[in-house]
């Protein structure tokens, strides 16, 4: 199988889903990521906005190979992601570049706005997947992917359908994550915890609530021809 990850920001991928995409690795499929954005503002620390991307860019790309994970950057711009033809269209590319049977993707309802829109579109464009009149540089793919939102930062406002066991991968998650180095310094500027430190505490959560020690949790999309397949969960 072909399984896609898509995110907003460089590290979405590690904090929410890359557990699961390590699983799936780890059962021999094939793992792709596409970024909407490449966080192009999250840090204080650089002078412009293409230096950090380019930074951020970097540390997925060493997350990914630690993972063996192909990545895509589409970069639009971080805190300003908008629903326009131009992210539908890369999105629907993205999409049908990785010619996934399983994509992993931001909530719609998180409350970060990129996520949210990410979520979104994502969801709204399965059903251009297939159509061959649908403004985009790549070829119709006919697969009918099943698609799962993962979790909002925290955990806050969501509440999983079905939860993956990730305590024989989380180390490597964690290596995964730790790869993010501009983001430790940036999100101790205004968050409580220590990024790796979240973590932990939100994987142990889901692990809680799953019944193992450490887990990733998910809901499924659902659209008539798009229902989600939860045997292809790892
Ligand atoms: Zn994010």
């Amino acid at each position: 199988m072909n399984v896609l990850a898509i995110g907003a920001h460089p590290d979405d991928i590690e904090v929410f889903c890359a557990g699961t995409l390590l699983k799936y690795k780890q059962q021999g499929h094939n793992i792709f990521i596409a970024l909407t954005t490449s966080g192009n503002i999250g840090s204080n620390e650089y002078e412009s906005r293409e230096a950090i991307a380019a930074q951020r860019e970097q540390e997925q790309l060493d997350a990914a190979k630690l993972m063996g994970a192909e990545v895509r950057f589409l970069r639009f711009d971080d805190q300003g992601l908008q629903d326009t033809p131009e992210l539908r269209r890369a999105i629907i590319n993205a999409i049908r570049w990785a010619n996934p049977d399983v994509i992993l993707v931001n909530y719609p309802e998180d409350p970060s706005t990129d996520h949210a829109i990410t979520g979104k579109v994502v969801s709204q464009v399965m059903l251009s997947i297939p159509g061959k009149l649908i403004p985009a540089d790549e070829p119709p793919i006919d697969k009918n992917p099943s698609l799962f939102y993962y979790g909002t930062p925290v955990g806050i406002g969501f509440l999983p359908e079905v939860y993956v066991d990730i305590t024989d991968v989380y180390e490597l998650k964690k290596e995964a994550l730790a790869m993010h180095t501009s983001q430790f310094n940036w999100m101790d500027v205004y968050q409580t915890h220590n990024l790796l430190n979240i973590l932990d505490i939100t994987d142990k959560f889901r692990g809680l609530q799953a019944g193992c020690e450490y887990a990733e949790a998910f809901r499924a999309f659902r659209l008539h021809g798009y229902m989600p397949n939860f045997k292809l969960l790892p």
